[in-house]
């Protein structure tokens, strides 16, 4: 990993404010000089950036840049400590921002407040040492990796889920990628019945996680996680480790990769993602009549309530069932927060059908146009 070596010295201020830091022989004067030459991009200002932002700016990490397009909502805050009441409304990524130069004024912290894609994923990830991904979409976790074997950017990964935090760290050429633990086919059909919920502090340890493994990496110590996966189980509080390898016929690492540009992933482009209130906007507007709302969620989610106008495919069954969708027709699919239904578009767009993810998904509709109506003839 290249680094820019051209060091200043450390002040007097700095040995105050780091000298804890300059007490560790792993790390010492010539490691702290090193952390504040380097820089970190953070992919989403949320439960996992929030606490590994503030440690990475904390421990005088010299650049930070946050990638987030989101406002701060207030069922944010039982777990993204980056945002106070005060702060709900507002830009994630500014808010960050001043968060994190009030924390050590002599950072630099760019706030990227865009939606990551293939157009600016590589242009973004070039200018850092190294990526730490939170995001909560399945398909900007496989960007995020790809983009980072294509610039070669060491990656750490995170994801949680309920009770559970799953971490692992990608370098360039020693080790396996997320592809590698994760090929597309497969797993991204997976129902989730309870995906909204997490336990607040759950992020916490795993973004603090993602953190040491960030400063190891740019410190150059220890043993980052490559090539094992960390799973952590709150509930059983306990850390296990999974080994995994690279694999020879990885899509963008492996031998003979087929993803070598961004922009060849026809699967994302295929894939639009919509607010409630942007759906609300085109059911009203002139490609309503080329839409069809699909709720992929359980019978007993249909049943306590729906989207207006939708009908009913549980994800499960969306395979046997995709007949059902008229060739003439984009399907906008909707679950309960938005991750089945991505699953669900992922699957169209691998088979080469263009599809439409409610973003939020029925929580999110219901937070702006009220209460969902139940199914007719479901009165109970
Ligand atoms: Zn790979």
């Amino acid at each position: 990993m290249l680094i820019d070596m051209s060091v200043t010295p450390l002040s007097a201020d700095d040995r105050q404010r780091y000298a804890r830091h300059l007490a560790l022989a792993e790390i010492g004067e010539a490691g702290q000089q090193r952390l504040a030459a380097s820089s970190a991009l953070i992919i989403g200002a949320g439960g996992l950036g929030s606490p590994a932002a503030l440690y990475l700016a904390a421990a005088g990490v010299g650049r930070i840049g946050l990638v987030d397009y989101d406002s701060v909502e207030a069922s944010n805050l039982q777990r993204q400590v980056l945002f106070t009441h005060d702060d709900i409304g507002a830009g994630k990524a500014e808010v960050a921002r001043a968060r994190l130069l009030a924390l050590n004024p002599r950072l630099a912290v760019d706030a990227h407040a865009v939606r990551l894609g293939p157009s600016n994923a590589l242009d973004i990830f070039r200018r850092y040492d190294v990526v730490l991904d939170g995001t909560d979409r399945l398909a900007v976790r496989y960007l995020v990796n790809d983009a980072c074997v294509l610039a070669g950017k060491p990656l750490v990964s995170c994801a949680i889920h309920r009770f559970e935090g799953q971490a692992m760290t990608y370098i360039p050429g020693r080790g396996p990628c997320y592809r590698c633990l994760h090929p597309l086919a497969g797993d991204a059909l997976v129902p989730s019945c309870a995906e909204a919920g997490v336990l607040g502090v759950l992020p916490g340890v795993m973004g603090t996680l993602q953190a040491t493994e960030a400063m190891k990496v740019l410190l150059g110590v220890g043993e980052p996680l490559l090539g094992r996966l960390l799973v952590y189980d709150a509930l059983a509080m306990s850390f296990q480790q999974f080994s995994f390898q690279r694999r020879a016929n990885c899509a963008v690492c492996g031998d003979n990769p087929t993803i070598t540009r961004l922009e060849d992933d026809g699967e994302a482009t295929m894939i639009e993602e919509w607010t409630p209130e942007e759906l609300a906007q085109q059911l009203e507007g002139a490609r309503a009549g080329s839409l069809l709302l699909v709720d992929v969620r359980e019978p007993h989610e249909w049943a306590a309530g729906r989207v207006p106008g939708s009908v009913h495919i549980p994800l499960g069954t969306l395979a046997a069932r995709a007949t059902e969708i008229p060739p003439d027709r984009t399907p906008v699919f909707i679950c309960a927060v938005g991750g089945r239904s991505m699953a669900a578009c992922r699957y169209f767009a691998g088979g080469g059908r263009p599809a439409i993810n409610l973003a939020g998904g029925v929580t999110g509709w219901s937070a702006v146009h009220g209460p969902l109506p139940r199914p007719e003839g479901c009165q109970s």
